[in-house]
């Protein structure tokens, strides 16, 4: 029998009018110098919203076309967030840090008619745009220079012109809530980038679940700083999840550095925040050369896209601020498990527990299998590739078929690790990425986790290298803190009483710096070359 409930689809159009009403008088704030901000309220931003998408009519936006941002965290990439979908369109967020000739790729391969561009911007985005053959309209942000843009027939014009002379009123469609209202595409580590394509129904599910307090809780009074950009993975869901729950937003636009960061986080006082564990470990270097600082506004910080070393949640700990670690990906929307350890758990317990990448929440379910696809045990020791399944979890790329990364209904992940009876799921590793020693698995993961946490180290990254006898060994490739002449030996010494003594590396670098990935996640494949080249001992 079918019931008898109302079948009220849920869009990103139904987020927005709630936010724009109910919540409308609470803000988006979004820095416009380091030291400066400007506000907007939720009711502004439906009339914002209304605005931008009369104009994207009037440049022949219908349908399910793509519109492009290639923004930092601001008010203006929030009206995309709200407007785009809103309307039936697709919001295609382009990740900025990506090479010119990938982002020309992706924005060929979604098809993208109209761009919307942050000036400051413009110098990267000239370099693409020449191939980016179904771009016809570009919109510039901001009072910047035009004429970088021009000359490749696109018309160029001025955001803010356009949307002034809009209406402020928006006749919104009826939109189903299975169609497109979004997309992604991640990185890619071989071939090309691949697109994921979000539901409104799979954004209105994840966000609703960001605000259960089984996973990031965001509520009415929180003011979120959304230090992870709205160009990668839609900023966690963090946008929607505060439009919804009438959470306010602090946007910090291209200041991702700690001593902006933290300026903000000193002068709005969020309450909540996320960011990969490089930014904190950045903004915790920084407080800790300049003492004096107050972050402990932040109750809750979401912390993922790597994991998340113990020693940068338990500093934070005594500066105030909980570091709670998340897992996701791209592919996830990205939030799929959170790392909250029971009330009844004890002190020893909470912090191991902490240290994994968590439970799922509810929607998400996830197991673990071997080389052959089978299911392994929840035991806590049983190690295998990740799986997850789920209603904002991709069932398919865009246009391109890739049937290795799916299995069973099931995602499969790339990710190694083990699930314990408790269901808390502990990554070891990325497939890639794992050292195989003799047979046996040593964790690359685990290796800089615990090498993080000696004074002396800024950051260190742990590659498989061939070996003779042992098949592959591990090399720590390590960036230490200026000034410090730390030798193997004394690592290897502080390791001794952490991991398996044949954990230990033979093989140690120190470099000026981890290269990273356009998604600021250790580039192994760099480092791997470099070794090959002999560039690494
Ligand atoms: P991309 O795949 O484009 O590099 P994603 O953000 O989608 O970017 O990356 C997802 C991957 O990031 C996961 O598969 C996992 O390897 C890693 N990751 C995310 N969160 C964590 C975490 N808490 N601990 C360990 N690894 C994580």
């Amino acid at each position: 029998m079918l019931s008898t409930m109302q079948n009220m689809p849920l869009t990103v159009g139904s987020v927005l009018r709630h936010a724009s009403t109910v919540h409308g008088g609470r803000e988006t704030i979004t820095a416009v110098t380091p030291g400066s901000t400007r506000r907007t309220s939720y009711a502004e931003l439906g009339e914002r919203a209304a605005r931008l998408a009369n104009a994207l009519r009037g440049f022949g936006v219908t349908g399910d076309q793509r519109v492009a941002t290639f923004q930092w965290s601001n008010q203006e990439h929030l009206d995309g967030y709200a407007a785009i979908p809103s309307m039936g369109a697709v919001l295609h967020t382009l990740n900025l840090r990506l090479p010119p000739h990938q982002l020309s790729y992706i924005a060929n391969h979604a098809e993208d008619g109209v761009l919307i561009v942050d000036d400051t911007l413009v110098p990267l985005l000239a370099r693409a745009l020449p191939d980016m053959t179904t771009v016809h309209t570009v919109l510039v942000t901001g009072g910047g220079d035009l004429a970088r843009l021009e000359g490749h027939g696109k018309q160029v014009l001025r955001y803010d012109e356009v949307l002034a002379a809009q209406s402020p009123v928006f006749d919104w469609p009826e939109v189903d809530e299975n169609s497109a209202a979004a997309m992604c595409y991640t990185s890619g580590t071989t071939g090309n980038p691949k697109g994921v394509v979000y539901s409104h129904r799979s954004m209105w599910l994840h966000s609703q679940a960001a605000c259960t307090t089984n996973a990031l809780g965001v509520g009415y009074d929180d003011t979120i700083l959304a230090i992870v950009p709205m160009f990668h993975a839609n900023a966690w869901g963090l946008p929607y999840a505060a439009m919804m729950a009438g959470a306010q937003l602090l946007l910090p636009g291209p200041f991702l550095q700690a001593a902006p960061l933290v300026a903000m986080i000193e002068s709005e006082r969020p309450t909540m925040s996320g960011a990969v564990p490089t930014i904190w470990n950045d903004i915790l270097n920084h407080v800790r050369a300049n003492p004096g600082h107050d972050l402990s506004s932040l109750k809750f910080v979401a912390c993922g896209g790597s994991a998340v070393p113990r020693s940068l949640m338990q500093a934070f700990d005594e500066l105030g601020v909980r570091i709670v670690q998340a897992w996701g990906m791209t592919e996830t929307s990205p939030l799929a498990s959170v790392a909250l350890p029971p009330a009844t758990a004890t002190p020893e317990e909470a912090m191991q527990l902490r240290g994994t990448q968590g439970r799922v929440v509810a929607g998400v379910e996830a197991r673990i299998v071997d080389d052959e696809g089978t299911p392994l045990p929840h035991d806590g020791k049983s190690v295998g590739e990740l799986e997850v399944r789920g209603p904002w979890v991709t069932a398919s790329y865009y246009g391109d078929e890739d049937p290795e990364k799916f299995h069973e209904g099931w995602l499969r992940t790339g990710d190694v690790g083990l699930i314990d009876p408790g269901q808390f799921i502990t990554l070891t590793d990325r497939a890639k990425d794992v050292i195989k020693s003799g047979g046996e698995w040593i964790s690359s993961v685990e290796l800089e986790n615990e090498l993080i946490g000696h004074p002396d180290v800024m950051t260190a990254a742990v590659i498989a290298v061939p070996d003779e006898k042992w098949q592959e060994r591990p090399l720590a490739a390590v960036v230490r803190r200026p000034g410090s002449t730390v030798t193997p030996a004394e690592l290897n010494e502080f390791l001794s009483d952490k991991v398996a003594k044949w954990w230990l590396p033979e093989r140690w670098s120190f470099i000026d710096e981890v290269p990273l990935t356009g998604t600021g996640k250790y580039d192994k494949k760099v480092l791997r070359k470099r070794y090959s080249d002999g560039e690494l001992s």
